[in-house]
């Protein structure tokens, strides 16, 4: 156990990965030359991206926790009893990817927009894999896109394969810090490791710290991009999204209905034939389209199952 006259001064850090009870801490002026810390016993549970004071030890490497900045934002997922656990703080961006290969499935990206709306962070689609469009394909793409366009979520696209895109995309992840969701197979690793060469496979890295597999799914950890900008990543992350949603946060979860909430004439409306339903009304009127309200009715549907 540290005394603190074998500590030194107090100094801002970022937690860069989380091990149990100790966690990897940089300070700004040393990027990538984390101190091992433990935490001060009255500070609540700490995850990668959180912002700390600490204050090193003058006998070795270590380190010790004494405070937590306030969070911009807190990534967060339930865990096998439904408990809400927190996974990563301060993020800017959920980077969304979907390809045209694995096709998304009906209603999966309004899935990933909804559990983005119910954190607070703001969601970013990616379309990856655009050497394998040809114009018919992406004018497609591009249609479908449009209704997320048009209620204000940015949309980019890129290859891995061809370069597409990756300028923008590191615009966009520069001076901010993101994270890559989206299902297997659309090309999360390959944007990581264009993005991040040198970094090999992240699922390798996170069990050689944990020291067992087992764990990987619970570790995140932070990575600066060396185009600027910083991500973190764990396959636990990369899975974000795909758990149960109340009823509530479905709807919420749609940014374009929020305007009308409230405003049917039946509190209990279940906006489906009712007369006085303000999403009616808004459909009616264009504020809102015939797609997203389907899927909002197919997602409402498939949460409610048991
Ligand atoms: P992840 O599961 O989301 O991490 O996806 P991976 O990065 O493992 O990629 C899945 C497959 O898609 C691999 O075979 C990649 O080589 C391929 N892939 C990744 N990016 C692109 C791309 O831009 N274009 C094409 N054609 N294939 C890609
Ligand atoms: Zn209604």
């Amino acid at each position: 156990e540290l005394q603190s006259e074998d500590l030194g001064p107090e100094q801002e850090g970022l937690v860069t990965a989380h091990y149990g009870a100790t966690l990897d801490i940089e300070s700004e002026g040393n990027p990538g030359q984390p101190r091992r810390c433990h935490l001060r016993r009255n500070l609540p549970p700490l995850v990668t991206g959180d912002k700390v004071i600490w204050r090193p030890s003058n006998k070795d490497d270590t380190g010790v926790v004494v405070a937590l900045d306030d969070r911009s934002s807190l990534l967060t997922r339930p865990d096998n009893h439904g408990r809400i656990k927190p996974v990563a703080a301060n993020i800017d961006y959920i980077v969304l990817v979907i390809a045209p290969v694995p096709v998304p499935h009906l209603n999966l990206i309004d899935r990933y927009l909804i559990a983005a709306e119910t954190v607070g962070i703001e969601p970013v689609i990616l379309l990856n894999k655009i050497d394998l469009l040809d114009d018919e394909g992406m004018e497609m793409m591009i249609d479908m896109l449009s209704i997320y366009q048009e209620i204000g979520y940015r949309i980019l696209t890129a290859s891995t394969r061809s370069d597409h895109g990756l300028d923008e995309l590191k615009d966009l992840l520069d001076e901010h810090t993101s994270v890559f969701v989206g299902q297997s197979g659309v090309g999360k690793s390959s944007l990581v490791n264009v993005l991040l060469p040198g970094i090999n496979t992240l699922v390798g890295e996170l069990s050689e710290a944990t020291g067992k597999g087992m764990h990987t799914t619970t570790a995140a950890k932070l990575f600066h991009f060396p185009a600027g900008g910083t991500l973190i990543d764990s396959p636990g992350i990369r899975e974000f999204g795909l758990w149960h949603i109340s009823p509530e946060e479905v709807i919420q979860g749609f940014r374009e209905f929020r305007p009308f909430l409230g405003y049917c004439k039946f509190r209990d409306c279940k906006h489906e034939q009712e007369p006085g339903c303000a999403i009616h009304k808004a459909l009616e009127e264009g504020d809102i389209t015939e797609e997203r309200l389907f899927s909002y009715r197919q997602i409402l549907a498939s949460q409610q199952q048991p």
